[in-house]
């Protein structure tokens, strides 16, 4: 392709949205352009890289038996009603209506819609596994829509689904994506790990995410140091080290102090920090809120807790301001002794004792509260978000958590959508029987701002080959002035073409700023002819991610970038 026809074009500015590198460089290498809040135009650049990472997953899921095919973007809410994701989806999903006043939604992802396909089609177990993928444009009002394609509200997904007679033949597939999915990330030169995940709205039960280790990353992973276990830290079970068990109980008594205890810049005599714990109010199933109780120095994770039988999902947690209008209290006086509400304690809070928490009475606390002696011992539960150092839960050395960016996703579904939308074949033995299903996304255009977090150096992008937008770029000096340098630019490149993904810089511009160019948007190979190599029938070539030029011989050079 030449230069001069691609539409697009560097830019020197960064917008002031842009927050992230990956960001900042695929506007600044005229990759996409902002149309609105989430909303994105893919410009060639970019677009030739979506491409390509598109075809390697096309390739490798074309290669384990799956499917392509391409179902609509507009989805009935009747399907979703059926297995009652309309309601419980929450405001993600886009509804609009048609001019009849009918609802549909605009596909945030595709399980009702595969589903009611294969219901179509599905009479014996002899038509099962069945694996169908699709490449396709999502769309989902996310709440904070940033960082670019990263969290965009439109975006390019794979979306897999598999259908099977059991269990066995559900985890066969489910293992086969793994593996290749790690071929995938392997071939696109993403360094990718696996972890155990939540299944949050999509549901099922045993569930994997794929993640690309980076600061910039919206999820916290953890590993154990001595062994492979890896979880979002949204499931990640902690184990509490044992308590010490010969406690002295202090004298509890109430002391006056006005504000927030854990902010306190003059400690009170008899206050313990590391002993101050923290009550949060949550809506509960029924009308009256639930008592959650941590200790001041952890955080709630908002996933474990949503899984109590008393406690509502989502998890809603009463604001200040709500607290202070109902029950007349600033929220950090809330305490357990004397609760009117009922208490669930985190797993760490059993075993502490001499510990201070609100008075339930304006600008008074308590100080060395002891369960048993002062208050009844609260139902316990895991609550809290791991932490740096707590124990792996596979019982194997401690936990480091990193932060790491979501490209996929997989889900051993069984009978969740299956069931709902009375799916059913003739099995061997003649009965009727509901096939389990499996779900296995991919965020494709994620995928390519997450290259670029790891993939850049502070000229810009470094694409890996197999994903760069071009292979070879040719950058000729004085290709407008000089007609021999034209004569032969024009020639190498109409041959070069035939063999790689060339890009010709054609433009007029100086030769410095078309190095800083290629830099930017990342081409691995750059090739600079001028009248000087050409006396001697060479060529300069760079490589992207290597600072030394090499002078080549121009019938060399075929053979050598192959
Ligand atoms: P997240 O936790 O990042 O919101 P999710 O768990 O809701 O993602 P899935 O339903 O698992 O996402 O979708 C499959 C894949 O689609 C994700 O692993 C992610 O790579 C990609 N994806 C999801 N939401 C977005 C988005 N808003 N923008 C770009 N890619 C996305
Ligand atoms: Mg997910």
């Amino acid at each position: 392709m030449r230069y001069t026809v691609l539409y697009g074009g560097t830019r020197k500015e960064t917008p002031k949205d842009a927050e992230i590198i990956s960001h900042k460089l695929m506007i600044r290498a005229g990759m996409i352009k902002k149309l609105s809040s989430g909303l994105y135009t893919w410009l060639p650049i970019g677009l030739k890289v979506l491409q390509k990472v598109s075809n390697i997953i096309r390739q490798e899921m074309n290669s384990i038996g799956f499917a392509e095919i391409l179902m609509p973007i507009v989805q009935p809410a009747k399907f979703w009603q059926q297995t009652e994701r309309w309601d419980k989806y929450g405001p993600l999903l886009l509804k609009i209506k048609d001019r009849h006043e009918k609802e549909y939604c605009f596909g945030p992802t595709h399980e009702e819609i595969v589903t009611d396909l294969i219901k179509q089609d599905l009479t014996t177990y002899k038509n099962l596994p069945i694996k169908v993928y699709q490449i396709q444009t999502k769309f989902r009002d996310e709440i904070r829509p940033r960082y670019g394609v990263m969290r965009a509200r439109e975006f390019t997904m794979k979306d897999g689904y598999s259908f099977h007679i059991n269990q066995e033949s559900l985890q066969e597939t489910y293992d086969e994506i793994k593996q290749t999915y790690h071929r995938i990330f392997n071939k696109m030169g993403l360094d990718v790990r696996d972890v155990l995940a939540d299944t949050g709205s999509i549901g099922g039960e045993i569930s994997h995410e794929f993640h690309v280790l980076a600061n910039s990353g919206e999820d916290l992973i953890c590993f154990s140091d001595q062994s492979d276990f890896a979880a979002n830290i949204e499931l990640c079970p902690v184990i509490e080290k044992p308590f010490n068990k010969q406690k002295i109980f202090k004298n509890i008594t109430k002391i006056k102090y006005k504000g927030d205890l854990s902010n306190a810049e003059q400690i009170p005599d008899n206050f313990d920090p590391n002993n101050l714990i923290k009550c949060l109010l949550v809506q509960g199933i029924s009308s009256q809120p639930v008592m959650l109780i941590l200790n001041n120095k952890h955080t709630l994770n908002p996933t474990k807790a949503e899984k109590h039988p008393k406690i509502a999902a989502p998890l809603v947690i009463l604001s200040y301001q709500e607290i202070k209008n109902k029950y007349d209290l600033d929220i950090h006086y809330l305490g357990p002794v004397n609760s009117k509400f009922p208490i669930v304690i985190d797993n760490s809070i059993k075993g502490i004792s001499n510990f201070t928490c609100g008075a339930n009475e304006q600008e008074y606390y308590l100080v060395n509260v002891n369960w048993e002696r002062d208050l009844n011992l609260p139902e316990n539960f895991d609550l809290r978000n791991a932490e740096d150092g707590d124990l792996s839960p596979d019982g194997n050395g401690a936990l480091k958590i990193k932060k790491g960016i979501e490209v996929s996703h997989i889900f051993q579904l069984k009978d969740t959508y299956t069931k709902p939308m009375l799916i059913k074949y003739n099995t061997k033995v003649g009965k009727s029987d509901t096939p389990l299903m499996g779900c296995y996304g991919i965020g494709v255009s994620r995928i390519v701002a997450a290259s670029i977090e790891q993939h850049h150096d502070d000229k810009g992008i470094i694409w890996p080959t197999s994903i760069a937008p071009f292979t070879v770029i040719i950058i000729p000096i004085n290709y407008h002035k000089d007609d021999k340098i034209k004569e032969f630019t024009d020639q190498f490149y109409n041959k070069l073409k035939t063999k790689f993904d060339v890009l010709l810089d054609d433009r007029s511009n100086s030769p410095g700023s078309k190095f800083a160019d290629a830099d930017l948007i990342g081409i691995p190979h750059r090739i600079v002819i001028s009248q000087k190599l050409l006396e001697d029938n060479t060529i300069e070539h760079k490589k992207r991610c290597e600072e030394n030029t090499s002078i080549i011989s121009i019938d060399k050079i075929e053979s050598f970038l192959k």
